[in-house]
Parts: C-alpha cells; structure tokens; sequence
C-alpha cells in the first residue's frame, strides 16, 4: 500500500555518531552497531480511529532513530505495516454500522496525513496485513507441518503457535510466567481458550466465522490471520531473517513482539530475530495512560485542526526521554510553542556561538540512546545566547536551522 510524501531530508557537514539504544531483551543502552545498510520494522497502526498522541510519540521516536542512522551514514530500509484486518477494526465496524473496509481506509489516510504534517521520513515499505495474507498462510503452514503449531481439536479451524516450540520464549520481554499470563489476558490474548496446549500460546490464524471477513488459507481452510505473524511475516520477507531494530510502544513488548520474534525466530533458525527491541514510552492524560478503553485520547488530526503548529507538537512529544510514561499537557505544549519561536528568532539571528560545537554536541546527546531532552538543552543555550547578541559565528544560525531539521525533523 501506498506510504506518504517524505520530505528532503537536508545533509549535515561531516558524520554522526553510532547509535546506542537500549535493548529491552538484553535490558542495557547498547550500540546498534548496523552494517552499511540499517533495517528497522516498526509496528504500525491498527486503523480503526484516528492518530493519537502516543501513536505520534512512539513514530517520533523511530523516525529519530532512523535519522541518527541516516546522519552517521548508513542506508536505512524502515518497514512499518497497517494492521488493515484485527478483532478492534472490526468491533468498531459493528458498532458504528460501518463497512470495515471503508473504516480502515478513512482512518489509515488520516494517518498518512498526520504523518506527513509530523515530517516523519516515510517507511521504504508499508505493508497492510491484507495484502500480506498468501504470504502470512504460508509461513503458518510451514509452522503446522514443522510441529510449532496446531489446530485446536474443534471445528473451529483456528490454528496456535505451540510456545513450547520456543525454547527461549520469554527471553526478550524478561516477564515472569505470572506477568506473561496477566498481560497476555490484558493485551487481547486467550489465555482461557479451551483446547489450547498453553494458555499463552498465540493465535496464528483465526477459522472463518459467519459475519466477518475470511480469506483463502489453503491447507488451513478460510480465515484471517493472527497479528504477531503478521509482523515477523512482513519483516521477514522484506528486510530478511534478522533485523537492527524491532520497534513500537512499550505496550506492545509483550505478547506482540516475544510472539513476532518467537514465529521468525522458529521459522529461520536465526535468534535473535532483532538485535536491539526498542520501546516508546506511553503518554498519559490526567494521570493515566491514553487509551481507547479510557476514551482520553487526544489525536493529533484535532490539535490540527485547533491550528497547533506540528513542529510544535513535535517539540513537545521529545521533551521528555522515548522511553518514558509521560502526561500531555497544556503546558507541555505551550512549552514547546515558545521553544519553536525562540529557535526561529535565533535562526534568524546574524550570529551565534560555534555551529560546529553546537552540532557535535546534539549529535552527542542523540547517539546516547536519543536524549532528547539533553539535545534541546543545548539548543535551548545556543539560541538564549544567540539572541543575546553572544557569539561570532556567521554561519551558526543557519547551521542550527539546518540540524533542527535533519536531526529533530523539525522545520524551523
Ligand atoms: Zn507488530
């Protein structure tokens, strides 16, 4: 499916610093230390509503990521799928008397729209799960006839992935068997599914129901298939048998991604399926964590529409550290509207202090596990002094200009 419109990405004199990120599997800030040519798959939208403020976050923080890769010079391929077809998209379908169809469209171009007013540098590839299904039945079939899956003794024809099959299971998220099964019941799993050989093994391919969508699964009967193999599908077929970086919110640390890497791991022989496991913190309002259970979201469509500046919004959403639990607030934002208009004036100004200095030290700051907040502290100094009249440096302000955008994607 079609991604949106990237823009230019301006090229800074000289070359960043390797990345470090800290790896939730190995529970430490490490270097990512990928070759010439980066891969990164993050997990994407399920559209069934609009973009909301820990969506825009956890994408910030990948497309952060992927241009602290870009400025040290490697290649990046970014894969993001849209999870086109889930049990969410389809209940809000029911509930709003609409065509399922014509809600995933609707909300997956609201998306793009949001992403492209956000700046994000766009995925090489996205990849709904829909147009993924021949290639997902095939990577459960090769489960089944390996012995790593099984159909449930019903006439359901739902198939799981046998947990057992995975020796490591478990070794990424760092749970507790007791906090697997309690996130596992929470995280839309079904832990209490009758038949089942352990009450944490994942859905791989859901039978044909009447009422909803079905799609041919040859040896499998009718269906649609589970949303972790969606993910180690997608990512295995476009960016090979281990990748740099597997990323999302840290919501999705378990069971989403442990099953993702336990499926590609099982089918490739190769672990671990991603070298670093990266997780964005949640954003919170009013003390709890955004959710469509809660009905607080904020979408970033609406701040739009109120005339909120992105770059702002962008400003606002790396105030903090990625992988903090965060609150939006109002004065978060405020915040970041009087940060974006001292930047522009010092970018205008006819001096300031070393551009050279300045953009090696953001740098600095991003290649350490993306401390944002470190970062805008020294751009925050640069312009007060900027426009204090301090410094000799011709260039600087331009220089400033020019790394806000490479580096933080935002135009000043
Ligand atoms: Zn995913």
């Amino acid at each position: 499916m079609d991604s949106w419109t990237g823009h230019e990405v301006p090229r800074l004199p000289g070359t960043g610093q390797p990345l470090a990120l800290f790896d939730s599997a190995r529970r430490a800030v490490l270097s990512t230390a990928p070759g010439e040519a980066a891969t990164m798959y993050v997990c994407g939208i399920t559209p069934y509503d609009a973009t909301h403020l820990g969506h825009a976050a956890t994408m910030i923080t990948f497309d952060l990521v992927q241009r602290v890769w870009r400025d040290a010079g490697h290649r990046v391929t970014y894969v993001q799928n849209v999870t086109d077809i889930d049990d969410p998209l389809l209940e809000r379908a029911n509930r709003d008397g609409e065509d399922w169809v014509v809600l995933a469209m609707r909300e997956t171009a609201l998306f793009r729209e949001d992403m492209e007013a956000l700046r994000m540098i766009p995925p090489a590839h996205y990849v709904g799960a829909v147009e993924s299904i021949p290639a997902i039945v095939e990577k459960v079939v090769t489960l089944v006839d390996g012995g790593a899956a099984y159909r449930l003794p019903d006439d359901s024809g739902d198939v799981y992935f046998d947990v057992a099959a995975a020796p490591r299971f478990g070794y990424e998220s760092n749970l507790s068997r007791e906090q697997m099964l309690a996130f596992f019941a929470e995280r839309g799993g079904d832990p209490e599914r009758a038949g089942k050989r352990d009450p944490l093994d994942p859905l791989l391919w859901r039978g044909a129901r009447e009422g909803e969508p079905a799609w041919a699964g040859g040896p499998l009967g009718p269906g649609r298939p589970g949303w972790h193999i969606e993910c180690a599908s997608i990512a295995l077929d476009l960016l090979g048998d281990s990748i740099d970086v597997q990323g999302g919110g840290n919501d999705l640390l378990f069971p989403h991604h442990e099953c993702s890497a336990a499926h590609a791991e099982r089918l490739t022989g190769v672990a671990p399926f991603a070298r670093h496991y990266v997780h964005a913190g949640m954003i919170g309002l009013d003390g709890e964590k955004m959710s469509k259970s809660k009905g607080n979201l904020v979408f970033v469509s609406r701040l739009r529409a109120d005339r909120v500046d992105p770059m702002a919004l962008r400003l606002a959403l790396v105030a903090d550290h990625y992988r903090a639990d965060r609150q939006w607030t109002d004065d978060l934002l405020k915040t970041a509207e009087q940060r974006l208009a001292r930047w522009r004036a010092a970018a205008a100004a006819r001096a300031g202090r070393s551009g050279a200095e300045l953009l090696a030290g953001v740098r600095g700051r991003l290649a350490d596990d993306l401390d944002t907040p470190g970062a805008l502290a020294l751009l925050d100094e640069w312009a007060d002094s900027a426009l204090a009249g301090a410094g000799e440096d011709a260039s600087a302000p331009a220089l400033m200009s020019t790394l806000a955008d490479a580096l933080l994607g935002v135009r000043l």
